[in-house]
């Protein structure tokens, strides 16, 4: 078994109090990893190293191509450690091999992305009236606590901490608590590569402690936040003491709408892949598919058949398209969704003990998919992030039905439509209220294209252009080009 340590003011250090706990690996339920149980105390030393690095270490005043070349370097020694960091994704995670592998390779190329776009920060000129100049500067926002979730451990960090680097800011991430492992192995990365002691630091360890104290920490100037809704919320009400800057990307309860005039066989896969891919632990899982009632039968009757074959097991057997789910608290969770459902809807499919598991997974959190029928979108399942392999399927009759039950939902992360009419398919790409609007597809996520939630999925937008503003501050200037004095007391 491996143990890691935190990586803080670019020093690999133990927790202050030495503690560890144990990260597992969800096929098994053995214990992976011994990582540092850190504490506030922690927290402090990494926020002052970062305050250090930016306030008097001059990370700031690094040039861009300089940020940009170490952002090149660490992408490269991601593409060169990519097989570990995949493998130990997924042991601690449990998702596919291959699904981590794509992970891996996306995390390279967001760390090139923002390594160009490091060169192209600029404000822009103002036209303003007399004998004056005007323009605006960006400038990086200073100190950012970055809190990640545990279901894209890599990805989730990685679109954060490298537009944090690009745009001069020092960070503070903290892995979530049971998929520290990847994380705390890219730091050694961070160190090979040149980056400065304390732009960015790692800690492994709880977020009610930890997470919490960086929210509450008056030497962090900003908060990028990825997990559920509830401690998105306990973020604003804590960062409001010391007025954090807050982006929050939260949870979804995402719609998957196939009309009549769908191609069958894609809309039967789409629907599927929307919601089954990382064992459905997906903040956009399309987990509400909404299907016109002329194909709704054959086509859930596909569904289910298409399903039953899907291969479950250990992530790091190739054979496998869905792992286990990432520990005993996800799996109870779920479980009891499926519970719930029962009583509100029909079950077509899922709900039983995992068969034919290898030998040594019989702990493992394994789930089957479950596809539930005539579902009422007023029901839980319909309405409650579920965050595991289950689907609502749910019947409507024309474009304003769907248009309607799609948007009957507190959430507005992603929404997918699937038409080969492109009237409908421009119609509803307006009338959808979501952040994310797939057509023809779901689940893509470009590093070069926003990612973010309209209503209760969160504010602020990661990757792309966008996800680098989120790390900058805007400073104007106004310049008298007139020597003479203003004139205003005589
Ligand atoms: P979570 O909210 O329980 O935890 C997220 C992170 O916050 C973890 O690192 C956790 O340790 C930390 N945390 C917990 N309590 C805290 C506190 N009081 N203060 C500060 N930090 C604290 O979420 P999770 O269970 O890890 O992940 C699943 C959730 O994440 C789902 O709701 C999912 O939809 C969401 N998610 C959203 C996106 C997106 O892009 N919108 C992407 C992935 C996951």
């Amino acid at each position: 078994m491996e143990t890691w340590k935190n990586y803080i003011d670019g020093k690999f250090a133990d927790a202050a109090s030495g503690r560890t706990y144990d990260a597992l690996n969800p096929a098994t339920g053995e214990v992976l990893a011994k990582v540092p149980q850190s504490d506030a105390p922690d927290v402090d030393r990494a926020v002052k190293a970062a305050r250090r690095a930016f306030d008097t270490g001059g990370w700031p005043e690094t040039s861009a191509r300089e940020r940009g070349r170490i952002l090149f370097r660490i992408a490269a020694w991601v593409r060169a450690n990519a097989e570990r960091l995949a493998t130990l994704e997924t042991l601690n995670n449990g998702k596919p091999l291959a699904e981590a592998e794509g992970d891996v390779a996306d995390a390279a190329f967001c760390f090139e992305y923002y390594g160009g776009l490091a060169t192209k920060i600029h404000g822009e000129v103002l036209a303003v009236p007399g004998k004056a100049f005007a323009m605006t500067l960006r400038e990086p926002v200073g100190v950012a606590g970055l809190i990640v979730p545990w279901n894209y451990p890599i990805m989730m960090a990685v679109q954060k901490v490298a537009p944090a680097i690009a745009a001069g800011c020092a960070s503070i991430l903290k892995p979530a608590r049971p998929t520290p492992v990847t994380m705390l192995e890219m730091a050694k990365g961070f160190a090979e590569c040149g980056l400065p002691p304390g732009v960015v630091n790692v800690l492994s360890g709880p977020g009610s402690s930890i997470g919490s104290a960086l929210v509450k920490h008056p030497g962090v100037d900003k908060i990028s936040f990825t997990g559920s809704g509830d401690v998105g919320r306990e973020i604003m009400r804590e960062g409001a003491a010391t007025l954090k800057r807050v982006s929050l990307e939260l949870g979804g309860k995402s719609p998957n709408i196939f009309f009549a005039d769908a191609d069958f066989e894609a809309a039967v896969e789409g629907a599927l892949f929307g919601v089954f891919i990382n064992q459905g632990e997906v903040c956009s899982a399309g987990s509400r598919v909404l299907i016109q009632r002329p194909i709704y039968r054959k086509m859930l009757d596909a569904m289910v058949e298409k399903a039953k074959k899907i291969r479950l097991g250990p992530g790091i057997d190739r054979e496998t398209k869905m792992g286990p789910l990432v520990n005993q608290e996800q799996y109870d969770k779920v479980l009891s969704y499926i519970e719930i459902g029962r009583k509100e809807a029909k079950l077509a499919l899922g709900g039983s003990p995992v068969s034919g598991l290898p030998k040594g997974c019989e702990k493992g959190f394994f789930v089957t998919p479950a596809i539930f029928y005539d579902v009422d979108n007023a029901a839980r399942i319909a309405r409650e992030e579920i965050f595991g392999p289950v689907m609502s399927v749910i019947p409507f009759d024309d474009e304003e039905d769907a248009y309607r039950i799609a948007n009957d939902t507190p959430f507005g992360l992603a929404a997918a439509l699937w038409s080969r009419d492109h009237f409908k398919v421009m119609r509803a790409i307006k009338r959808l209220r979501a952040g994310i609007v797939w057509v023809n597809h779901m689940q893509p996520a470009m590093v070069e294209a926003p990612w973010g939630g309209f209503k209760q999925s969160g504010f602020g937008r990661e990757l792309g252009t966008y996800g680098l503003d989120e790390f900058t501050e805007v400073k104007q200037v106004y310049m008298n080009l007139d020597e003479k004095p203003i004139g205003w007391y005589k």
